[in-house]
């Protein structure tokens, strides 16, 4: 099975969705699970696009319910009907300064209302150059996962830091080791026998993605970029499925 999720972000408008919706209506074969992480006040107007595709959003609070102002909680994204949830994204450890306790937290949430939570790690520029990206990748899974339910699916994006939403892609060599280094991390974590399922996120593009897709650690993308353009979005679907087939 191949996955490809997008990530919209603080992007799109209505009028957006809607062309969004018609343009993304493409036939894909059941051996690839579509989805796209929408802004949450956006989940009604993507109504029309869960009929083909996974909808899910980007953030979750990691408390249950209460007088959390601004927040949205995984009852609510139950309520909804959302498929997934991301969680960890670099841009909210960094700029929201979110800590791994609290990103085990939201993926506890969200198991509990059998949402699945796909966790994003990676490393920054610094730590790459300073060849600490496994060291960063086990602190991470390490915190992230600790006491979570082992019987439940996590999906685990890997994102260099310095390679999301720069142009600067990972190179074929990387991501082929990192994700399978992610991969035995899991089996560490979660058992031996756990189903470790790792996407590839930093810069995928129509150009790029089918020599990606052909390497056999990596089990799909997160796009954050391309998948606002219902056109790129397919065309790295496609090339998914190819990558795929070698
Ligand atoms: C992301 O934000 O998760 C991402 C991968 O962004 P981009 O594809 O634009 O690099």
């Amino acid at each position: 099975m191949k996955y490809l999720f997008g990530n919209w972000k603080m992007n799109m408008s209505l009028a957006e969705i809607k062309a969004f919706t018609r343009q993304s209506k493409v036939k894909l074969p059941s051996n690839i699970y579509v989805g796209v992480a929408v802004p949450s006040v956006y989940v009604g107007a993507c109504e029309k696009l869960h009929k083909n595709m996974l909808l899910g959003v980007q953030n979750v609070s990691e408390y249950q319910k209460g007088a959390y102002t601004g927040e949205i909680s995984a009852n609510m994204l139950r309520d909804l009907d959302l498929d997934f949830c991301i969680v960890g994204h670099s841009e909210r450890r960094g700029y929201f300064n979110e800590t791994n306790t609290q990103v085990s937290e939201k993926i506890k949430r969200l198991q509990e209302y059998d949402i699945l939570p796909i966790l994003c790690v990676g490393e920054t520029l610094k730590q790459y150059e300073k060849q600490e990206t496994k060291q960063v990748l086990s602190s991470q899974l390490a915190g992230n996962l600790d006491n979570v339910d082992k019987f439940k699916q996590i999906i685990i994006a890997y994102e260099p830091v310095w390679a999301i939403g720069t142009g600067k892609v990972a190179s074929e060599e990387i991501v082929a080791e990192i994700c399978d280094y992610i991969k035995q991390e899991m089996h560490k974590i979660m058992g031996q026998n756990y189903p470790a399922i790792v996407l590839y996120g930093g810069s995928v593009s129509p150009e790029n993605s089918l020599s990606l897709a052909k390497l056999p650690s990596v089990d799909g993308f997160l796009v954050g970029g391309a998948s606002q353009n219902a056109e790129k979005f397919m065309s790295i679907a496609k090339n998914m499925i190819q990558g795929g087939e070698k």
